[in-house]
């Protein structure tokens, strides 16, 4: 029952990582964009994927296409 118990807790842990928010932040420009942004898509030189927390603390702002996801 405990191993049950356990895995319940490693897929909780699993589901919340996979929410932190992703965004693709352009180094160049400092703007975000949503993943499926279409000019995020266009970015393939100075983007990196990083969390939206990370891309803010960089001085990110939003994309005003996708409003930064
Ligand atoms: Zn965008």
């Amino acid at each position: 029952m405990k191993k049950y118990f356990l895995l319940f807790i490693a897929i909780c842990f699993i589901g919340l990582s996979a929410n932190a928010q992703d965004v693709v932040f352009n180094q160049k420009t400092l703007k975000y964009h949503h993943p499926s942004c279409q000019w995020a898509k266009k970015c393939t030189k100075n983007c990196i994927v990083v969390d939206k927390k990370k891309a803010k603390a960089r001085g990110g702002v939003p994309c005003k296409v996708c409003g930064g996801g």
